[in-house]
Parts: C-alpha cells; sequence; structure tokens
C-alpha cells in the first residue's frame, strides 16, 4: 500500500511537499483552508515571483538555530532549485544581487506550472477545507477538517507563519505543533514598512529615491541597505527599508528608542557634496535656495529639508549660504535621522520572525522528534530571510526535503 501523506497547507512549501512525496510514490492530498492553493506565490515579488537567489547562503537567514537552516538549504540547495523549476517549466531570468524570477516575469507561471505538476502526480487537493487539528490515532493520523475527518499515514504542517495573512496563513501551525508538545518562539513581523515620527510626512508622501537607510541605537549602527526607498504618509518603505525591518522591530519591542538614517547620496562622501552643492551654488547664483535645490532632488523634499537644515532661508539667493549653513544641508543628505515608532501589521509584513522551534525537529528529514510521522516545512518554522528569494528558497528546500522523507514507506 502506498504511503498516504496530509500536507497541511497548499503554499509554496505545502505544494513543493507534495510534488516531492508523490514523486517518490506517495498517495497524496493537499488541504488547504482557501478556495484554492497557492495565492500568496501570485503575489509575490510583486506578482513577478522572486522564487530563489543564486547567491543564497545561511547569512541570508534568521531564527534561533541557523546551522538547522543552514543543512537544509544546503541539501536541496539553489541548483536543485533552478533544476527543479526549469524541468516542469521555469526558465530563470537573473536580475539584481542574484534575485531570480520567471523568464515570463509572471507569478502565475510558477504557480501553473506547479499545480500542473501536482496534477500529473494525481496529487488530491481538498480546498476550503481548514484543519482544526491534528490526532494521533494507533498508526496512522486522523485529520479533523470543518468538512469532515480524514485519515493520514505521515502529515506534513505547510501553515506558513502570520505574514500576509489576507492569503489564509494565520497562525494556525502553531496550535498544530502545540498539541504535539512542540515549543513555539513569539512571533513578530519581518520584511515589512516602518512608522516614523515626524509631521512633514504627508508632504513628502509617495516620493520615491534610491538610496541607502541605516537603523541606530543610541550611536550604534545595527543595519545598512541600499536600494529605492519610499515615503508614505505613515512612514517608510522599500527593499532597503523591508530588509532593515526584522533588526529595527527587535529594538522597537525592548522599547529601545531605535532611528532610521537616510543617505540620499550613497555614493558621495560629505566633501565631495558639500563641494558639489558649493560650485551648484555659484554656478546657479540667480536662483533662490529652494530653486537652486531643483533637479539634484525630489521637487517636494526640498522645503522639508531646507527646514529641517536652516533656520531661515525663504527668498534668499543661494549664494547666501555659508560653508556652515552648506553643511548643515549635507548632514540632513546624508545623514536623515527619524525616530522609528513602529510597524505595519502583518497584512503587509512579507513575513514571520519566529515560529515552531526546530530543536525539536530532524534537520535531516523535518520529522518531529516529539511524534514520528508529523514533519515541518516552510515559514511555519522559526527561520526567516531576507528580502531577495530567501523565503521561497526556504519553502521549496524545506518542502522537497519534507515530502521526499515523509513518503518513505511505512
Ligand atoms: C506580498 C508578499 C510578497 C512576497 N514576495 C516574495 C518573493 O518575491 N520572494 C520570496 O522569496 N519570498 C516572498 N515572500 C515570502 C514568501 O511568499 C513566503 O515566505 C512563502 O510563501 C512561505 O511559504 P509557506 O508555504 O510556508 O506558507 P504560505 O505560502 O503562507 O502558505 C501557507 C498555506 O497554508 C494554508 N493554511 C494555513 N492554515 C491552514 C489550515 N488550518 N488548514 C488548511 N490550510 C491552511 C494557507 O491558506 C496558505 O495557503 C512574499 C510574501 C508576501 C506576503
Amino acid at each position: 500500500m502506498k504511503t498516504r501523506v496530509a500536507i497541511i497547507g497548499g503554499g509554496a512549501a505545502g505544494l513543493m511537499a507534495a510534488i516531492a512525496a508523490a514523486k517518490n510514490d506517495a498517495d497524496v492530498c493537499i488541504y488547504e483552508k482557501l478556495n484554492r492553493v497557492g495565492k500568496k506565490i501570485l503575489a509575490t515579488g510583486n506578482g513577478r515571483c522572486n522564487y530563489t537567489n543564486i547567491n543564497t547562503s545561511v547569512n541570508d537567514y534568521h531564527g534561533k538555530n541557523l546551522r538547522f537552516a543552514e543543512e537544509i538549504i544546503n541539501s536541496f540547495n539553489v541548483n536543485s532549485t533552478l533544476d527543479f523549476f526549469e524541468d516542469i517549466g521555469i526558465y530563470p531570468r537573473i536580475e539584481e544581487n542574484g534575485k531570480v524570477y520567471p523568464y515570463s516575469l509572471q507569478a502565475s507561471s510558477v504557480l501553473d506550472n506547479l499545480r500542473y505538476e501536482a496534477n500529473r502526480y494525481k496529487i488530491k487537493e481538498m480546498v476550503e477545507s481548514k484543519v482544526k487539528s491534528l490526532r494521533k490515532n494507533k498508526g496512522h493520523f486522523d485529520i479533523i477538517t470543518d468538512t469532515g475527518v480524514f485519515i493520514a499515514d505521515k502529515v506534513i504542517i505547510c501553515t506558513g507563519g502570520r505574514a500576509g495573512s489576507q492569503y489564509g496563513c494565520t497562525g494556525d501551525g502553531y496550535g498544530l505543533a502545540e498539541s504535539f508538545g512542540h515549543k513555539i518562539i513569539n512571533q513578530f513581523p519581518a520584511l515589512v514598512q516602518l512608522k516614523l515620527n515626524a509631521d512633514y510626512l504627508k508632504k513628502i508622501s509617495g516620493v520615491k529615491f534610491d538610496g541607502a537607510v541605516s537603523c541606530f541605537s543610541d550611536s550604534a549602527l545595527i543595519r545598512r541597505e541600499e536600494g529605492e526607498i519610499l515615503f508614505t504618509d505613515y512612514g517608510i518603505s522599500g527593499p532597503p527599508v523591508l530588509q532593515i525591518s526584522r533588526e529595527a522591530i527587535k529594538y522597537l519591542y525592548n522599547k529601545e528608542m531605535i532611528f532610521i538614517s537616510i543617505d540620499m547620496f550613497p555614493d558621495f562622501d560629505k566633501n565631495m557634496l558639500y563641494e558639489l552643492l558649493s560650485e551648484r551654488f555659484i554656478k546657479l547664483k540667480t536662483k533662490t535656495i529652494e530653486e537652486s535645490f531643483n533637479g539634484l532632488i525630489n521637487k517636494k523634499l526640498i522645503p522639508v529639508i531646507l527646514s529641517l537644515a536652516l533656520n531661515e532661508y525663504k527668498e534668499e539667493k543661494c549664494t547666501k549660504l555659508n560653508k556652515k549653513d552648506i553643511y548643515s544641508v549635507v548632514n540632513i543628505l546624508k545623514e536623515w535621522k527619524i525616530e522609528i515608532t513602529g510597524h505595519n501589521d502583518w497584512q503587509q509584513a512579507q513575513t514571520t520572525a519566529g515560529g515552531v522551534c526546530v530543536d525539536d525537529i530532524n534537520p535531516k528529514t523535518l520529522e518531529s522528534k516529539k511524534e514520528k510521522g508529523l514533519y515541518f516545512a516552510g515559514e511555519v518554522l522559526d527561520v526567516d530571510g531576507d528580502c531577495g528569494g530567501f523565503n521561497l528558497q526556504w519553502a521549496w528546500s524545506s518542502g522537497y526535503i519534507a515530502g521526499y522523507s515523509a513518503s518513505d514507506s511505512i
């Protein structure tokens, strides 16, 4: 008889686990609480699905036990992932910083090809079936859903974390894991926009530019990232902001003051920027101070930056600025410091920090050390990655290993 494998949650990890198990001759059923599988995949990478990163290493991950994560991402690694996806029809397009997208630049092609593969291996999908609890019953598991009770020999929990909760992940996996004695690490949103304490945000909302952001506690630098930055009416967003958010939120939760520092000219040091401005003011001597910045920085930012840097500047000509004034502007352009006061909620977050503690899980198989036949994969575990394709890589690596291991004969 084939091993009956139940996959709880039809997201990235669940689909990969299902395919790996079915390829290895298991009889597989996915239980998905939404009306179709893989909804979150469609939203990834702004609809383009950044499905892995050719530079993946353990340094791109966070969690309490990174040796566990390392073993898994080295086992079903980036090359295995690229091969797997190419075999099912996804030709890779490699973009900046090693990010990999489907050549079609459509997340839907990733989901379509995964579903095609799932159909080819006759994987059953029970949609609109929320798993409420799991019970070990003699040699098998009872899967208790809101549509009935089903039986499986092995169970893989792939319910995701709490991030992107509109796509079905609301932390259900933690209760299921706890019912078998697993320890759960507190969760908080990671890869999320930050709220700032500044009264001028409404005026500059929508402004985008390439720059660098750092987060600081007291004067200690915690993390610095470069990329496209976007001001919003509540604070700040963009890939480098998401990237530093995990560290910033840890400080917020410890009730420590934390600041973001924005560098609008990462390619210039302060003296180079001083020279650039001084020469510019001579060249543009007929213009007012405000007019002289038009063409250098976004127009909406000019009055805000000038009022932060200078006391009075209104209609004065730019040649009126002395050395001290120019350095004062340079300091804001290079180190615009604003207090971070919070973050957006689970709906806007891209991943979950914390989750099922991995100490009680075998890194070779992803089987629970607490309950034989029970496995875990994906974001439900206490492993989260940086922005850049690392979270989906985690879902594929852990999903594949869990699926393959669970399909071994009973
Ligand atoms: C907007 C957005 C963009 C992202 N972009 C990227 C990107 O480009 N690259 C990248 O690497 N990562 C990206 N991520 C992160 C990545 O999508 C996730 O880390 C990854 O999808 C996690 O996979 P998973 O299978 O563990 O969980 P999920 O994909 O969250 O899937 C879990 C599934 O389980 C189902 N489920 C939950 N509870 C139950 C239950 N009780 N019964 C039945 N089913 C249940 C859910 O409905 C869901 O379908 C993005 C995330 C978001 C929100």
